[in-house]
């Protein structure tokens, strides 16, 4: 069932406490190098201040671990914040506590309240599995949950990166609110759209691509793909497991050799339900792992003392082939060591067929982490149809695992 988002409620009056990924990237002078997560949550906070509401704002930035460390706090995407929204964003120097309530006491509809960094304290990240076995664990995650529950008369989340975690500001803060609004924002609004119309109600045919340097990784993803699309087209270092599993020679190329009978099983149940598994045909392989070594494209077997790199041009051509008059398609994973030239053409090649399939009518969706840096490295971000801000949250999505702090939110 479709979940209540912030404009399905009455925020008038209302003390919004809003979970958003605030997880920023900071040089070493604490200057932000992309504001796009504060950006990307602009809409909702927006929304609520217009409505009369006002918002309190809590986040994670970095691994603190617990502990209070200046290049971890929070303060730097306050005023860029506020320059945003072009009114002053308030800011506290903690997450709970005297003067954070006080803080929140005193806000007025329209004002905007952002939280210090909730990783400062080491109760955010205790698991639920930890806490259900000692009992002093439970209480410390309670007692920091409920000091952040009762500042908001509502409760919102718009953290899809963190979405696939059981932290208190995403869980055990909900879990105490019951019987007030408890609803997502716009930003976890189109993820579950785009992700989860892709796996439940996918426009046919469906292609699934698949790369990156584990098969581990991406197991329970095939696994749960192989029955809801058409192809699943694997590249990357992911594919040398596959080639071994096939008895194929493949030098010294990255390969998860405990996995080998797993990837043989799945070229079976592939082929069993129907779902055409397509595996590159050739590779770029170089004599050493590192940019700009010696190099050559290699269709059969692997020699000694070579490893693939990336996908070759023949694979290139067949994996664009195989991507013409899909409706829809997702992506993750790079095809190669994308981060160092010239092995970045098969991972580049991949995203501009996957910009062309949306031209001609895909519905695209990129997973997040390193498919989703190539997309906006290249500048195809506007081209394809959703970019997960999420990288862990949307392959756990597409491993078909449910998010109880999704779960325990309002429904429609
Ligand atoms: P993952 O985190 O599993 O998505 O893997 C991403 C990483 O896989 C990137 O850093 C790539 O450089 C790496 N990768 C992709 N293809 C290969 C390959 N053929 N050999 C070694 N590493 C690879």
């Amino acid at each position: 069932m479709a979940k209540k988002t912030i404009a399905d409620i009455d925020v008038k009056g209302k003390k919004v406490l809003m979970r958003v990924d605030f997880n920023v990237p900071l040089d070493e002078d604490r200057k932000i190098t992309s504001d796009a997560r504060i950006v990307a949550a602009l809409p909702t906070i927006q929304m609520i201040l217009d409505n009369g509401g006002s918002v309190i704002l809590m986040s994670h930035l970095g691994r603190p671990k617990g502990q209070r460390k200046a290049e971890f706090s929070l303060e730097p995407v306050a005023k860029r914040l506020g320059e945003l929204l072009g009114q002053e964003v308030i800011f506290a120097t903690d997450c709970i506590g005297r003067k954070v309530n006080q803080k929140v006491t005193a806000l007025k509809p329209g004002d905007c309240l952002l939280l210090e960094n909730v990783r400062f304290h080491q109760e955010e990240e205790i698991k639920d599995k930890k806490a259900a076995e000692d009992e002093s664990l439970r209480k410390m995650k309670d007692e920091f949950a409920r000091q952040i529950a009762m500042l908001g008369d509502v409760y919102v989340d718009d953290a899809f990166g963190t979405a696939h975690r059981d932290n208190a500001s995403m869980y055990t803060v909900p879990a105490m609110m019951e019987g007030k609004d408890r609803v997502i924002g716009f930003l976890i609004e189109k993820e579950l759209k785009f992700l989860g119309d892709a796996l439940n109600n996918p426009q046919k045919p469906f292609a699934a691509i698949l790369g990156g340097a584990k098969i581990s990784d991406k197991l329970n993803v095939i696994e749960n793909l192989i029955s809801k699309v058409d192809r699943i087209i694997i590249g990357g270092a992911m594919a040398y497991t596959f080639f071994k599993a096939q008895g194929r020679k493949i030098g010294k190329s990255l390969c998860e050799d405990d996995f080998i009978e797993k990837a043989k099983e799945l070229l079976e149940t592939t082929k069993a339900k129907g779902c055409e598994l397509v595996l590159p045909v050739d590779d770029v392989i170089a004599s050493e792992f590192k940019a700009n070594a010696e190099n050559k494209v290699e269709a059969g077997d692997i020699p000694d003392g070579w490893q693939g790199l990336d996908i070759g041009p023949e694979s290139i051509k067949l994996f664009v082939e195989k991507l013409k008059g899909a409706k829809t398609v997702v992506w993750n994973g790079p095809m190669g060591v994308f981060e160092m030239e010239p092995f970045d053409k098969g991972t580049k090649a991949v995203a501009n067929a996957v910009a062309d399939a949306t031209d001609a009518g895909a519905i695209s969706i990129i997973g997040g982490g390193d498919s989703a840096s190539a997309i906006k490295k290249m500048g195809l971000t506007h081209r394809v149809s959703h970019v997960s801000t999420g990288g862990g949250a949307s392959l756990e999505f597409m491993e078909g695992k449910k998010f109880k702090c999704l779960e325990i939110l309002d429904d429609k």
